[in-house]
């Protein structure tokens, strides 16, 4: 029989196997390179974003959130939730009553401080209505800052604004618009590094070109080299100094941005977003991550932190072809002839049901002179009370009935889009279904407690691919959005756009390990809250914690596949789910008719 002295010995053994209770809390880095696909990434495109992945947890079976833009996964990744519950259906939102001036539009573009200010005014004080990470750790004592691309790095603590709590830096950082404040003495110590207190601009990187004229050949260099100098320079040193532990999001636009605006393939599908420009951006965003996990090992900080490397979703190749289109048998000043004009769908939609088309400001939209609307529209008789808005988001459209659910509506809309060959997928909300060839918003996470107005049906357009035997790697998808053909695009629920770039390294993550279980953004928040000791408050949540993928983790089990169809349209369009469950969690693979959606391949 043990004595009461040994059995204490043998308590004292335990707790010190499950870590002491003095031990610091781990810091935490969340790099986001923005757009990048996980098939992309090998030793020789991106060698510290594959060295991380090969050396941590490789997250290959990954998932961005559709719609597969920015803002949306932003809100997924501060938050753990559902697109529903946070209310970022897109980066282009309706917001119902126009924006007050100088925007005097009923279409908010998320990637703006201002507006996420007026979000933040219209919707409750918080338009996201959830905590966020950020939140959770400044709550916990932890010194914070998002650094990087604007517009998804303030929505990582949306309503820190006043430079007090977490550090916004971003593209407007130190200019006279858009800027948020920054303390005092972060200025002074940004000036002691001897850097500019303003951020620089994308200088040749910032202009996509037109659709006679290339666009950019050079990747986000100049501007992500301040942010990587700010945060390895400044704000490592700073949190070092504090003796506090940190967490910080370093947000960088490349290869996105520079895949959206690439010069390398004007007008043609290939090399589409797989030329030198698209792949400077891949290695520029490595080279950053690079950058701060030298200055993690120089800080002597290194053992302590966790890094999380995600993008936010994939990406594809730009078409602007349509046999179907009525929008694209009209011509215009400034797209080729033939071509689709962004605001196609809305153009389509207001013709099909013979009503009046207008701009996101309510102004009237003569397509026979050459105009089209760019970034959402309206459509009715009355510019104050719409029948239809439209918000443009690449490669998916938001589709939203002001005057309430009104299921004949939503019907004929849906009768109109199953004929067009750029329809890949519907979506629609649930109280206005069921409607045959589209799949319920409940199936794919967009229902929830949103402050936002909800959109009544979302379309994602239609996907093949080009020029490589990799259907994800070579993806063309037809988008709303103002680049060209062969320039890149993204937002929709095909594979190419949902397989996101994701791996974790550090103190609380298993190393040289593959996951085989699915993931995806919404799970990186809940996993780290439950790691770190943060209180995101109370579920429900659209993550799990991935514990399989954590130090001493419990074995993965396998994942349930399943392919739902809907029931077809009278034309046979199906909207069919391919979906991944795990552990409580729903992903989704790819949403859309077969031949127009490009699916899993693993
Ligand atoms: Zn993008």
């Amino acid at each position: 029989m043990p004595s009461a002295r040994r059995l204490a010995l043998l308590a004292l053994a335990a707790a010190t196997l499950a870590g002491p209770a003095w031990a610091a809390p781990h810091n935490l880095i969340i790099f986001v390179a923005d757009g990048l696909r996980s098939g992309i990434v090998t030793p020789e495109t991106a060698p510290a974003l594959a060295e991380l992945r090969d050396t941590g947890v490789d997250l290959r079976n990954s998932h961005s959130v559709f719609p597969t833009v920015t803002t949306v996964n932003a809100s997924v990744l501060a938050t753990g939730r559902a697109v529903g519950q946070t209310g970022d259906f897109g980066n282009n939102l309706y917001v119902g009553e126009k924006l007050p001036a100088p925007y005097g539009v009923a279409v908010a573009g998320l990637e703006e401080n201002t507006v996420l200010g007026l979000m933040n005014d219209r919707f409750g004080g918080d338009y996201l209505g959830h905590r966020s990470l950020l939140q959770a750790a400044r709550a916990k004592g932890y010194a914070t800052a998002s650094i990087g691309k604007l517009g998804p790095v303030a929505i990582q603590d949306v309503t820190a604004r006043d430079g007090k709590g977490t550090l916004i830096i971003d593209d407007a950082t130190g200019w006279s618009e858009d800027a948020l404040p920054l303390p005092d003495d972060l200025i002074a110590e940004i000036k002691a590094a001897k850097l500019p207190v303003k951020a620089p601009d994308r200088g040749l990187n910032a202009w996509g070109g037109a659709y006679n004229m290339p666009g950019v050949q050079v990747a986000n260099v100049d501007q992500q080299a301040w942010f990587a100098a700010v945060a390895t320079q400044v704000l490592l040193p700073r949190f070092k100094a504090k003796g506090a532990p940190f967490a910080m999001v370093f947000w960088s636009r490349d290869p996105d941005g520079t895949q959206h605006a690439q010069g390398d393939s004007l007008n043609t599908l290939t090399p589409g977003i797989n030329g030198p420009t698209s792949m400077a951006a891949i290695r520029n965003a490595s080279n950053d991550l690079a950058a701060l996990r030298k200055a993690l090992q120089d800080l002597g900080l290194e053992a302590d932190t966790d890094i999380v490397v995600v993008a936010d979703h994939g990406f594809s190749t730009l078409s602007r072809q349509s046999k179907t289109s009525f929008a694209a048998r009209h011509t215009y000043p400034d797209v080729v002839p033939g071509y689709l004009p962004q605001g196609f769908l809305a153009i389509d939609l207001a013709e099909g049901l013979k009503l009046p088309l207008m701009d996101a400001a309510g102004l009237p939209i003569e397509v026979d002179k050459g105009f089209y609307p760019k970034k959402g529209a309206l459509i009715g008789a009355d510019p104050a009370k719409p029948q239809i808005a439209v918000a443009m988001n690449g490669g998916s459209d938001l589709i939203y009935l002001p005057q309430g659910a009104d299921p004949t509506l939503a019907q004929r809309i849906v009768s109109l889009l199953v004929a067009e060959d750029y329809t890949g997928g519907i979506f629609v909300r649930d109280d206005l279904g069921p409607i045959p060839g589209t799949a319920p918003f409940s199936a794919v996470g967009l229902t929830g407690d949103a402050r936002t107005p909800h959109p009544a049906i979302v379309v994602s357009f239609a996907s093949s691919h080009e020029g490589c035997d990799k259907p994800e790697l070579c993806a063309v998808l037809v988008s709303d959005a103002d680049q060209q053909q062969g320039q890149g695009t993204h937002g929709s629920a095909s594979r190419q756009d949902t397989h996101n770039f994701m791996a974790a390294i550090g103190p609380d993550f298993r190393a040289h390990w593959v996951d085989p279980a699915p993931v995806a953004n919404a799970d990186i928040p809940v996993t780290l809250a439950s790691v770190l000791g943060f209180d995101l408050g109370p579920g429900p949540f659209a993550g799990r914690i991935l514990r399989e993928a954590l130090k001493n983790g419990a074995d993965p089990s396998a994942a349930t596949r399943t392919t739902t169809p809907s029931p077809p349209a009278a034309n046979g369009f199906v909207t069919v789910l391919q979906r991944q469950s795990y552990d409580g969690a729903q992903y989704l693979d790819a949403g859309g008719a077969p031949g127009k959606v490009i699916g899993p391949t693993q």
